[in-house]
């Protein structure tokens, strides 16, 4: 174990370097959290060593802690996870109180941290424990504790100490949204203290270390009279922070997200108390988060999985498909949207539209994004010029001489697309991979147009292209393995996460929230109060209820997709109901946000105002109403029970990829993990029963599938029978 390592020099100064080996970025282990805690005893009862300076030898200070960590504390149970947090706590105290007489406050040693760069969660927890903060003078450097990101909060010490810091509004970003800012930043936010040239860290710290006072180690919560930046809770100030922070967090979680609830308790209740009786309470609410069956979903899915995914989980085994240079097929929303996120991450991108004015847009929406960054400082004008002129925009398709990847995303025509594939596959050399960015036509149908059908695949992007984190690769039935392999690594390229799917109607992610629209719909068109839809959908944690959904994405392309699906379906078409309210919404020319006018009302400024009140004429509310919980189950059902069918089916192979899919491709309840892990955290008997119900009610929609019912005969989860070999493999 050589995570940390310690030296001396003739100053007297010893410094503790983090190096984890074979890793990029330092993590913290329980291993090496003892010898970090053997080497300050060390340096504390040597008489030789004057103070103490922690730092890194890598480019950043630390990533966080070893999640593996939390993995095994949670196996032992709460007494367990108690005990090891309350261990953490006690290193981290004795850092902070560093050898000093505790009547007198005298006699300690400095300890500083030095950070070369990035520095998350526990990687800035101990930095907080050390009596002053150095860090590089690095922009690509972040800081913070985005643990809430993960459905935890900072829990060894960050959350106390940070509040005891800077006062429970001024730390609220920083532990409530998991706020990262560079080194800049957090000086002036006064997360850390100095920010100095990056080849000054080590001395700047050093000389801090030796010219330190008694009184600069001793804490201001160690102090007498201390006082809370900002008022404690029964402090008039503070009270109203209290107040607003609760309101908040309630508005912001509907009360689903275990943790930042927690996370207020634990600073409320904290701030009533003594330190050290405040990082108990602390690791009391800590271990009740871990506990959680949501928090273990959470980091499963959107650390652990997501991870796994981004690196290539299922990438086929083939040499480096790099993208070097990509055309791009119709400049429209999504071409457009493309092109941009293509050349942001340095890709060489040729534009092409059937006119010059429609490829000139298509870049345009790039420069307005670049613009739009550039008003917000997050971009600089010389970043603009750059990614700008990686894009050609042209109505020449000679100019795809050389792109190693197309992505089409012409109309969603089957004709338009097979000219568009002919013309391209003519241009561009034959090692081209062709990529289809359609939304519901069958990949396989349209590689019937291509020349190399093995080299066709799909590439499915969310919209808007720049903002939604999720792509779906769509495997067809002559998909090769080096087609799926350059679709992820340009994926990867693009810093989005990728799902490789099979080729059925909606493939993924479509497949699964039409249903869920279609029951907000059905459910009007039953009598269900608009309201009750929309705030039990809420309630259950999906970003938006099924109605401000369509009015979003527009109730023409419901229209569209509905008349589509019929056409192909016939008689077995289950969507009648539906189709009536959508095609009257349609009728009356309210077809969604982009027509004013929707599901919602909204103001001429284009506000979303309250639910149309045209829709209780013609839809009026029964008077006797369902129960939150029966609404909410015929919402998650739709969705879980679709996600179940794709994986019977083998649309999907993985159900990672159908839990992260699902968050980041619709807002799935995040808090659960996705429709798999709630269904493990349901039961899978609990489920069949709960479907049994709603069938009987509902309808044959909800029938229980076949698989799921033979994992309640077994007592099966879904990660325990699909999760295990998938991880290792
Ligand atoms: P859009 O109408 O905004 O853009 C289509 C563009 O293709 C237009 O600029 C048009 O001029 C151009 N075009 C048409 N025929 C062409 C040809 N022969 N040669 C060159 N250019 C041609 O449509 P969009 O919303 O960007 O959708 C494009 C594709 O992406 C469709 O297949 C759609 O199903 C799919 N998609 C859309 C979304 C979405 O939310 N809009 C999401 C995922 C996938």
């Amino acid at each position: 174990m050589t995570d940390f390592t310690m030296k001396t020099d003739a100053d007297g100064v010893a410094t503790i370097t983090w190096d984890v080996a074979g890793k990029s970025m330092n993590v913290m282990s329980t291993a090496g959290f003892q010898l970090l805690s053997e080497l300050v005893d060390k340096a504390l009862a040597d008489a030789a060593v004057k103070g103490i300076v922690i730092t890194s030898a890598k480019k950043d200070f630390a990533g966080g802690m070893d999640l593996n960590v939390i993995a095994q504390m949670r196996a032992g149970g709460a007494q367990a996870i108690f005990d090891g947090v309350m261990a953490m706590h006690g290193v981290l105290r004795k850092i902070e109180l560093a050898g000093m007489d505790p009547k007198t406050r005298k006699g300690g040693k400095p300890i500083a941290a030095a950070l070369p760069g990035t520095a998350l969660g526990i990687g800035l927890e101990l930095p907080l424990s050390c009596h002053r903060i150095f860090a590089a003078d690095n922009p690509k450097a972040r800081i913070g504790l985005p643990e809430i990101m993960v459905g935890i909060f900072p829990g060894a010490g960050g959350t106390t100490r940070l509040t005891r810091k800077m006062g429970a509004m001024m730390a609220a970003p920083f532990l409530l949204e998991g706020k990262l800012s560079d080194p800049k930043a957090a000086k002036s936010a006064g997360l850390i203290d100095e920010v100095v040239a990056p080849e000054d860290l080590l001395s700047a710290a050093k000389a801090w270390v030796l010219a330190a006072k008694d009184a600069d180690l001793v804490k201001p919560w160690d102090d007498k009279g201390y006082r809370m930046p900002g008022g404690a809770p029964y402090h008039p100030a503070g009270f109203m922070t209290f107040l607003g922070a609760n309101a908040m967090v309630l508005g912001k979680t509907q009360g689903v997200y275990p943790a930042a609830k927690a996370l207020l308790a634990a600073v409320y209740e904290g701030a009533l108390v003594p330190f050290d009786a405040a990082l108990r309470i602390e690791a009391r609410h800590f271990t009740s988060v871990l506990m959680n069956p949501s928090s273990e979903a959470m980091i499963r899915s959107l650390f652990i999985n997501k991870e796994a995914l981004d690196k290539g989980a299922n990438r086929p085994d083939v040499p480096d498909q790099t993208v070097k240079k990509l055309g791009v097929l119709g400049a429209g929303m999504m071409g457009a949207g493309i092109a941009h996120v293509a050349a942001l991450a340095g890709i060489e991108v040729v534009l092409i539209d059937s006119t010059q004015e429609a490829a000139d847009r298509g870049r345009a929406h790039s420069e307005a994004i670049l613009d739009k960054g550039i008003a917000r400082k997050k971009v600089t004008p010389e970043k603009k010029a750059e990614v700008l002129a990686r894009i050609t925009a042209t109505t020449d398709y000679a100019a795809l001489k050389g792109v190693d990847l197309i992505v089409e995303a012409v109309f969603e025509d089957p004709r338009v697309k097979a000219e568009v594939t002919k013309k391209a596959e003519a241009a561009a050399g034959a090692e081209m991979i062709y990529a289809t960015n359609t939304s519901t036509l069958p990949i396989s149908s349209l590689a019937a147009a291509s020349a190399r059908p093995e080299q066709f695949i799909g590439i499915h992007f969310f919209s808007p292209v720049d903002k939604m984190m999720l792509v779906e690769i769509i495997k067809g039935k002559a998909t090769g393995p080096r087609a799926v392999a350059k679709a992820l690594d340009f994926v990867r390229q693009i810093r989005k996460t990728p799902i490789v799917v099979n080729d059925a109607r909606f493939f993924y992610a479509n497949r699964c929230i039409i249903p869920y629209i279609n029951e907000g719909i059905r459910m009007v068109a039953e009598g269900v109060e608009p309201a009750l839809v929309e705030n039990a959908a809420k309630l259950v944690g999906m970003p938006l209820g099924p109605l401000q959904l369509v009015d979003e994405t527009s109730i023409d392309l419901g229209v569209k997709i509905a008349k589509a699906t019929k056409a192909a379906m016939g008689a077995d078409y289950p969507d009648g109901a539906v189709d009536d309210v959508l095609f009257w919404m349609a009728d009356q020319g309210r077809i969604g946000r982009k027509s004013n006018a929707g599901f919602y009302a909204y103001s001429d400024k284009g506000e979303r105002l309250e639910i149309w009140d045209g829709l209780a004429a013609k839809y009026p509310a029964d008077k006797v109403q369902p129960s939150l919980a029966d609404v909410q189950h015929r919402l998650l059902f739709a969705q879980v029970l679709e996600a179940v069918r794709a994986l019977e089916d083998g649309v999907l192979t993985d159900i990672r990829e159908g839990d992260v899919g699902a968050i980041l491709g619709w807002g799935f309840a995040p808090w659960s993990g996705g429709p798999f892990s709630w269904l493990d955290m349901l039961g899978a008997g609990r489920a069949v029963d709960l479907c049994r119900g709603l069938t009987a009610q509902y309808g044959p929609r909800f029938h229980t599938p076949a698989l799921l019912r033979e994992m309640a005969e077994k007592g099966e989860t879904f990660y325990g029978r699909f999760g295990a070999e998938k991880k290792a493999a």
